[in-house]
Parts: C-alpha cells; sequence; structure tokens
C-alpha cells in the first residue's frame, strides 16, 4: 500500500505561466469594454483603474481571498463611475467578468503538465490548492483531481495554515502523508513545511534560494521530474 496519501498541487505559474494568461484575458475584457461599454473603457485604461480597485479593497477587505467577486466588485464601480445606473453597471460588470473569465481559464500548459497530473493522479489522490481564481473544471484539469480548494472558498491564501489544513480534512489524512507541490517559496513551500507536509518546489527559471528562504523537501527544474521527486519522497517514508 502507498505510504503517500495526498498529493496537493498549487496551479498558477505551477502548471501555466500565469501573467501570460492574465495578460492575454484583460486584452480580451479591453476590447469588449471598448466594444460594448465606451466610458467604461476610457475609465479602465486610465489612472483611476488603481484607485477604483483599492477603493473596492477598502469597501471589502475581505475579497482579497476571492479574485473572482473582487473583479466582479472593481469592474462595477468603474461602471458606476461612467455613469451607467445601478442595475445596467451590475450587468455590465457581470458581462465583462464573463469575458475576462473566460481567458483567465484558457490556460497555456508548461511542457509535461497534463502527462505529469495524468500519472500522479493514477496513483494518488491530488487536490488543486489554489490562492487563484483558475476554475478547474475550465481549464480541462479536473479529470486529474480529487478536490480543489481555494482561498475564495477558506477566506484566507496560503501560506496561511487554514488552506493547507483544508486539504488535509477533506481528504481525511494528516500532514506527513502529504506532499504539496508548488511554485512560490513563501506561499507555497514554507507554507506546506509549516504544517509538516512534505514538498516539491517548482523551480522553472533555476531560480536561486536565500540561505534564509525555506527549504524544499525537493526541488525539480522542469514538470516531467515531478513524479520522480513525488516517488523519492514516498521511499524516504517507507525507508
Ligand atoms: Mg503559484
Amino acid at each position: 500500500m502507498s505510504r503517500l496519501q495526498l498529493i496537493t498541487l498549487d496551479l498558477d505559474n505551477t502548471l501555466w505561466d500565469v501573467e501570460k494568461t492574465i495578460r492575454a484575458a484583460e486584452q480580451d475584457l479591453i476590447f469588449w469594454l471598448q466594444t460594448n461599454a465606451e466610458p467604461a473603457h476610457q475609465i479602465y485604461v486610465s489612472n483611476d483603474l488603481l484607485e477604483l480597485r483599492e477603493q473596492t479593497l477598502r469597501q471589502h477587505p475581505n475579497l482579497r481571498h476571492d479574485l473572482s467577486r473582487l473583479r466582479i466588485e472593481i469592474l462595477s464601480n468603474v461602471m458606476r463611475k461612467a455613469q451607467y445606473k445601478e442595475q445596467e453597471a451590475r450587468n455590465l460588470a457581470k458581462a465583462a467578468f464573463e469575458v475576462f473569465f473566460a481567458g483567465r481559464n484558457r490556460v497555456a500548459f508548461f511542457p509535461g503538465a497534463l502527462e505529469m497530473l495524468k500519472t500522479l493522479s493514477e496513483r494518488y489522490p491530488v487536490y488543486a490548492l489554489t490562492n487563484g481564481n483558475a476554475d478547474a473544471s475550465r481549464t480541462g484539469i479536473s479529470p486529474f483531481l480529487k478536490g480543489a480548494i481555494s482561498s475564495a472558498l477558506v477566506g484566507a491564501s496560503k501560506p496561511d495554515p487554514s488552506m493547507f489544513h483544508a486539504a488535509l480534512n477533506q481528504a481525511g489524512t494528516s500532514a506527513q502523508y502529504c506532499v504539496h507541490i508548488g511554485d512560490h517559496l513563501h506561499d507555497d513551500i514554507r507554507g506546506a513545511d509549516a504544517v509538516g507536509m512534505h514538498s516539491v518546489w517548482v523551480n522553472l527559471q533555476q531560480s536561486e534560494r536565500a540561505d534564509s528562504d525555506p527549504s524544499p523537501t525537493r526541488e525539480v527544474n522542469q514538470l516531467s521530474d515531478i513524479v520522480a521527486a513525488v516517488t523519492a519522497i514516498e521511499a524516504s517514508l517507507s525507508a
């Protein structure tokens, strides 16, 4: 019987390039605004956007962990500032968000991402563990997942232990039988370490790790090395 009982997996910048994905989604959104709500488009591409974002976060501080609802509220404030009436402002904000969200889930996987996910999912239960708002089923990864924990659901973001505990609780296992995989030294590796999970640091850029940085159980520089890293951690458990 396998000693490892759970894999938790970061999504953004672990399976796909999130900056590239968001940039393309923003372009779709801006084009849509230009065509469907020109006064709002003017505001969206101006310096007012940053101020509206800050204002929205002051109104709804808890939305820091729920990026979809945060974006809808920001877009609503953009529409109001563009003088749309309340109901129309809400409707336009939702329609604009849908355009963004379609692009947000049109992800460009890193090489080897789906093969790695498929192999892991045949051996272990895999849970997504994300601070972002990607929709697992719309990105196409849900066939490989037993569960998905998001910061929007938990009301806190990694490295907060409640994120990791939510996955452990749902899977019904404890930290020493779990490996967390992610690209971010603070959110993923320090977070996993703090609750007693093993970790694989996905370091595709081959960044240097400072002595003060948390140290992962294993490090990989390409996704095709993840399965071997997880297998090695499992072997160390049974030793
Ligand atoms: Mg990440």
